[in-house]
C-alpha cells in the first residue's frame, strides 16, 4: 500500500464531521477538528471544541475511551486550517452546499500536503459536481467517502471514486477505512443518493404511500415491515421519526431533482399533507414534539401513543398481531390487507433494487451489502427475492401491472445467489455466477461452513478446523449461553488439541460472544434444591477453564458484542486476547445476586496484583476487583474493557469486525513456538476476614445512602470474603484452587436465598434487573 494514513483532518464539526473525528481518535489517530468562527464569537473555536464536549455526553457514546477525545485537536477555518498541512487525508463534512464545499476546496488547495488524500462525505452531491472546475492535482487526489450515522456504529462506508482519482489513492483511503476505522467498504458508482440512501428513500417514500393506500396504521405497517423482512423493528415510520421527519421533503426534493424523468422514484414521490402539517407544527420526530410515535408525559404519567393517519390526532399505541407472519413467504402470498400491503411495498422495492445495476451498484451483492451495513437489514433485497423466488416473483410483479426490470426478468427461473463447490456466488450482469471474493484477511466461520463439517459438535458448540493447525471453538446455543455441554465441549476441544493441532482459537459468529451462563438452567436447579448438581456443575466449569488456561497450546479468546459473566471469564482465561474493537466485557453476576464462579475472582486479582501502579500491600487489588464486580461494570468497548484489565495491555484489538477470527488466528500461530503456559498463581498477603469486614462496611455506607438495596449488602458479603481470601492470614499463602473453592462457596450461599432467585426470575422474565 503506497501512502500511509498516520493523521486526518476533518472539516465540519457537525452531526457526522464530529463523529467521524471520534472514529479517527478511537482508532489511535490524532486528528484534526475544524469549523467556522461563529459571527460575534469569543471563543473563534467554539464550534468545534463544543461538538467535542457534545460528543462526550451522547449515548450511544461516540468515543471508545475518554482518553481518545485527547486525540481531537479542536480548531476552525480561518486561523488554523495550515493544521491541515500535515494530515495524509482530509474529509470535508460541511453543510451541504455546492458553493461551500468549492470555496473550501480551493483554500484547501493552497495548504494541503502535495498527494494527501481529499474526500467529501456528501450525501447527494455527485463527484463530477464537486470536481468541476477544480484543478487537476485535487481532482487526482479527489474521492467520496459516505459514512453512515453514527460513524462509529454504523459499519458501512461509501466510496467514490472519479475518473481523474488516483486509484492509489483510493485504495489507501478504502484500506486504512477498513482496517484501521473498521469499516466495510462498497465501491459505489457516481449516481444520485449512491446506493443505500437510493434504495433507502425509495423505499421509505413507497412504504409511506402505500400505508395511506391501503389505510393501515403506523404501528401495522411497522410490524409489517420490520422484524418478518429482517428490518429493524423501526420499520418506516420508527425510523422516520428517529432521522427526523424535516429531513424528508428535503431529501426528496433532492433526489427528484437528480433522477431523470424515467425513475420510479418520481412516481412515489408524492406531496403528503399531513407530514407538511406536521413539520409545519414542530412535530418532526424524535428531536421535536413527537413523531409518528410519541410519549405523552401530560399528567405525571408515560403513555405511549401513535399518530392516527386519518385523524393527524394521536391516540394510544397498540401493538398489532401480523397473524400472516410465519415466514417472509406466507406474509407475502396472505390474502389480507397486510399480505397486500406486505407484497406491494417489498416487491416494489426488489424492482427497484434491480434498477440500480449497474448504474450505481457494479453488482447485485454491492445492493445487498450497502442495505445490510447502512440500513441494518439482516437481508438485502436480492436475498430477499431469492426467499421469494425469482420465478414467483416475477410472475406476481406481471399480474399486478407492476415494472419488472431487465436484471430481474433474466433472473426469473434462477436465484441471485447459490454455493457452488463451497464458494458463495451472485449473479452477475452478465448472466453467469461470479465468487463472492472477501477482502485479503477477512476470515469468517460462515464461509468456511460451506464446505466444511465441524470436528467436533453437540447441541451447545461446535469445534472447526480453520486451517494451519488452529481449531475455532464456536458456541451454538441460545445467546451464546454457557452450559455443561459448552463445559464438556471444553474438555474433549482440549484434549483434540493437544493431541492433533497447534493452537485454539475461541470465537463465533453470534451478535454477542456470549451472554454469560443459562440462567434458565440455574434457576431450575435452585427451584428443586439439587445444590450438589449446582456444586459439580460449577466446579466442572471452573476445571474446564483452567483447563484452557493450562494446556499446552495457545488458547486465544476473541469477543465480539457482548462477553459478560462466564462469557467474561473465558475471556480472562485466554492466554490471549484479540478483542473486536466493540466488544462490551463485564462480570455482571452480582446484577442477579450471585458472584463470578468460574474463575473470575482469581484472574481479576492477579490482574491487578501486577499493575505496578497500583500501591502495594493486601488491599488495594482486592479493593479494585470488589468495586469492578460488585457495581457490575461492563467495558463500553475493548479500549474500555483495557482500563478495566478485563483486556492486559498486550491483547490486541481489531477494529474491523469482519478481520477478528483471521487476527486471532494469526495471534494464536504467534505463540505457537516455543510456548509455555503460565504459572499458577499464589495469593500471598491477602487481607483475610479484616478485609472482608472493611469492603462490608462500605457496601453497608451504600446502603444507608440508598445507593445499595438489602440484598446488594448481602451479596457484596459474600464477594467480599471470596476475595478477601476467607479465614486466611498475612502470613497464609492461598492457592488458585483454594481461592475457587473460596468463590464457590460464597456462589452456593448466594443462590440458596429467595432474594437472588427472585433477582434470576425476574431477569429471566423481564430481561432487567431487580433491585431487591
Ligand atoms: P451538520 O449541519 O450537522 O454540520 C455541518 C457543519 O458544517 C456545521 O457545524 C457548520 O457550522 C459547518 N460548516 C458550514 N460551513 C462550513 C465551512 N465553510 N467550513 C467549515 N465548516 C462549515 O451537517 P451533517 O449532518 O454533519 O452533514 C455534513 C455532511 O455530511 C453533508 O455533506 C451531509 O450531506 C453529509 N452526510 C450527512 C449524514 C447525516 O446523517 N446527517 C449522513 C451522511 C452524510
Amino acid at each position: 500500500m503506497g501512502m500511509q494514513i498516520r493523521k486526518v483532518g476533518v472539516i465540519g464539526a457537525g452531526t457526522m464531521g464530529a463523529g467521524i473525528a471520534a472514529q479517527v481518535a478511537n482508532a489511535g489517530l490524532p486528528v484534526v477538528l475544524l469549523d467556522i468562527v461563529p459571527p460575534g464569537a469569543n471563543n473563534r473555536s467554539v464550534i468545534a471544541e463544543g461538538a467535542v464536549a457534545k460528543l462526550l455526553k451522547t449515548e450511544p457514546a461516540a468515543f471508545m475511551t475518554r482518553a481518545a477525545a485527547k486525540l481531537v485537536e479542536t480548531g476552525n477555518i480561518e486561523d488554523d486550517l495550515a493544521r491541515l498541512s500535515d494530515c495524509d487525508w482530509i474529509i470535508e463534512a460541511v453543510i451541504e452546499k455546492t458553493e461551500v464545499k468549492h470555496q473550501l476546496y480551493r483554500r484547501l488547495e493552497a495548504i494541503r500536503r502535495p498527494g494527501s488524500a481529499i474526500s467529501s462525505n456528501t450525501s447527494t452531491i455527485p463527484l463530477a459536481v464537486l470536481t468541476d472546475g477544480m484543478p487537476e492535482a485535487f481532482r487526482r487526489d479527489f474521492l467520496i467517502t459516505h459514512f453512515f450515522n453514527p460513524p462509529r456504529y454504523m459499519r458501512l462506508l461509501e466510496i467514490v471514486a472519479g475518473p481523474d482519482s488516483d486509484p492509489a489513492t483510493v485504495d489507501a483511503v478504502a484500506h486504512f477505512a477498513d482496517v484501521t476505522l473498521g469499516k466495510s467498504i462498497v465501491r459505489c458508482e457516481d449516481s444520485p443518493g449512491f446506493i443505500a440512501n437510493r434504495l433507502g428513500i425509495y423505499w421509505m417514500q413507497l412504504a409511506v404511500c402505500e400505508t395511506l393506500d391501503a389505510g393501515l396504521t403506523v404501528e401495522e405497517a411497522d410490524a409489517v415491515l420490520g422484524r418478518p423482512m429482517g428490518v429493524p423493528k423501526t420499520g418506516v415510520f420508527g425510523l422516520m421519526d428517529l432521522v427526523g421527519i424535516d429531513l424528508g421533503p428535503h431529501i426528496n426534493a433532492s433526489m427528484a431533482r437528480a433522477l431523470p424523468p424515467s425513475d420510479a422514484f418520481h412516481r412515489v414521490n408524492r406531496d403528503i399533507p399531513l407530514i407538511g402539517r406536521m413539520i409545519a407544527e414542530g412535530y418532526t420526530g424524535r428531536k421535536g414534539k413527537g413523531g409518528f410515535y410519541r410519549l405523552n408525559r401530560d399528567g405525571g404519567r408515560k403513555t405511549k401513543e401513535a399518530l392516527d393517519l386519518k385523524t393527524g390526532e394521536y391516540r394510544p399505541e397498540h401493538s398489532p398481531r401480523i397473524a400472516e407472519a410465519k415466514d417472509l413467504k406466507s406474509l407475502v402470498t396472505a390474502p389480507t390487507p397486510h399480505g397486500a400491503f406486505a407484497f406491494r411495498v417489498l416487491a416494489q422495492t426488489i424492482a427497484y433494487a434491480a434498477t440500480l445495476v449497474p448504474s450505481a451498484a457494479s453488482d447485485i451483492a454491492a445492493v445487498d451489502d450497502t442495505m445490510r451495513l447502512g440500513y441494518n437489514w439482516r437481508w438485502g433485497p436480492f436475498e430477499l427475492a431469492d426467499k421469494l423466488g425469482t420465478d414467483w416473483l416475477v410472475r406476481r410483479l406481471d399480474e399486478e401491472g407492476m415494472a419488472v426490470p431487465a436484471l430481474l426478468r433474466d433472473a426469473a427461473g434462477r436465484s441471485f445467489y447459490r454455493v457452488e463447490k463451497g464458494r458463495r456466488q451472485f449473479l452477475g450482469l452478465d448472466g453467469a455466477y461470479h465468487d463472492i471474493v472477501r477482502p485479503e484477511g477477512v476470515l469468517l466461520l460462515e464461509d468456511i461452513k460451506l464446505t466444511a463439517r465441524p470436528v467436533l459438535k453437540n447441541a451447545s458448540a461446535s469445534v472447526w478446523d480453520i486451517g494451519d493447525g488452529v481449531l475455532c471453538l464456536e458456541f451454538t446455543s441460545k445467546s451464546n449461553a454457557l452450559d455443561d455441554k459448552i463445559v464438556e465441549m471444553i474438555g474433549k476441544t482440549v484434549d483434540l488439541v493437544r493431541d492433533k493441532y497447534k493452537a485454539l482459537v475461541i470465537y463465533n459468529e453470534g451478535q454477542n460472544f456470549s451472554l454469560g451462563a443459562n440462567l434458565g438452567l440455574a434457576l431450575f436447579a435452585a427451584n428443586i434444591a439439587a445444590w450438589g448438581e449446582i456444586d459439580k456443575s460449577i466446579a466442572a466449569g471452573q476445571q474446564a477453564y483452567k483447563a484452557l488456561k493450562y494446556a499446552p497450546f495457545p488458547v486465544v479468546a476473541a469477543p465480539s458484542g457482548m462477553a459478560l459473566g462466564g462469557g467474561c471469564e473465558i475471556v480472562l482465561h485466554a492466554d490471549a486476547v484479540v478483542a473486536h474493537a466493540e466488544t462490551y466485557i463485564g462480570l455482571v453476576e452480582a446484577g442477579v445476586g450471585v458472584i463470578p464462579g468460574w474463575g473470575g475472582c482469581g484472574e481479576m486479582i492477579s490482574r491487578w496484583r501486577a499493575d505496578p501502579k497500583l500501591p502495594r500491600g493486601p488491599m488495594p487489588a482486592v479493593a479494585k476487583v470488589f468495586e469492578t464486580i460488585s457495581t457490575a461494570t461492563v467495558a463500553k468497548s475493548a479500549a474500555d474493557a483495557r482500563d478495566l484489565k478485563f483486556l492486559r495491555p498486550g491483547d490486541g484489538i481489531t477494529m474491523n469486525r469482519n478481520r477478528l477470527l483471521a487476527d486471532a488466528k494469526a495471534r494464536a500461530l504467534s505463540m505457537v513456538d516455543g510456548y509455555a503456559p503460565p504459572a499458577p498463581p499464589e495469593f500471598k498477603q491477602m487481607p483475610g476476614p479484616s478485609g472482608a469486614y472493611a469492603l462490608r462496611m462500605a457496601a453497608e455506607g451504600f446502603r444507608a445512602r440508598g445507593i445499595a438495596t438489602p440484598h446488594d449488602v448481602t451479596v457484596a458479603e459474600a464477594l467480599a470474603s471470596a476475595l478477601t481470601g476467607g479465614e486466611a492470614d498475612y502470613l497464609d499463602v492461598i492457592s488458585e484452587q483454594q481461592m475457587l473453592d473460596l468463590e464457590r462457596a460464597a456462589f452456593l450461599r448466594l443462590i440458596r436465598t429467595g432474594p437472588t432467585l427472585a433477582r434470576i426470575e425476574h431477569t429471566l422474565e423481564t430481561g432487567k434487573p431487580l433491585r431487591n
